[in-house]
């Protein structure tokens, strides 16, 4: 897959894909691989199924997603309690550098459920690419969200990808505005009721 820029894909081609999901307030999707990513990090909430559903919830769930995209090669069964807690780490380690809170809470976490997610370089005539190198399944599935949410963070695509500050919210969505102003998973939702929270502040302070 190539990105925005005519970059290089990641991943070759083929190995997984990412289905075309719904985004709150019509927004486009992340481009290309990133796609991927914001799916892994929006698995909080289900929007597609069952609204707000999480669909890491457990080791079935967990395999359903995977599964989906190709991430499993046909080794549900093997999944474990410790798989989904590291997932979740990831998950959550992975919404925190996109909240841009580098110290916060989640880089342990994350760093301990990369531990063993390894990825091998490759050289093909149209450059280098990464291919997951661990021996079981969530270490192989792990590594291909890492590797291309640390490629797009060493290309700059990264820095799109936001974190909805709307109150129990926490959707990434992917900023294609020009001047990156983009603040809310969605004007309508988040940021109207935002909007309406403040204006009832600005209301009760005035008269009381
Ligand atoms: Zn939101």
């Amino acid at each position: 897959m190539t990105g925005e820029s005519g970059a290089l894909s990641t991943v070759p081609a083929g190995v997984w894909h990412e289905p075309r999901l719904r985004q709150p307030g019509s927004r486009e999707p992340a481009p290309g691989e990133l796609a991927l990513v914001q799916s892994f990090i929006n698995s909080h909430y289900d929007l597609e199924f069952e609204h707000g559903a999480d669909l890491f919830a457990s080791t079935a769930a967990l395999a359903r997603w995977l599964e989906r995209r190709g991430l499993l090669g046909g080794a549900a069964d093997s999944l474990s309690q410790r798989d989904v807690r590291r997932a979740l780490a990831v998950r959550e380690g992975l919404r925190a550098l996109a909240k841009g809170n580098a110290a916060g809470l989640g880089l342990a976490g994350l760093n301990e459920a990369a531990a063993g997610a390894a990825i091998e370089v490759r050289f093909s005539p149209s450059g280098p690419s990464c291919v997951p190198g661990g021996r079981n399944p969530i270490d192989r599935a792990l590594a291909i969200v890492l590797a291309v949410a640390a490629r797009a963070m060493i290309d700059g695509s990264w820095f799109r990808l936001k974190i909805c500050p709307g109150e129990d919210c926490g959707w990434a969505f992917y900023d294609h505005s020009r001047n990156q102003s983009g603040r809310w998973c969605s004007m309508a939702v988040c940021g109207g009721r935002a909007k309406a929270r403040a204006h009832y502040r600005r209301r009760r302070d005035v008269s009381g």
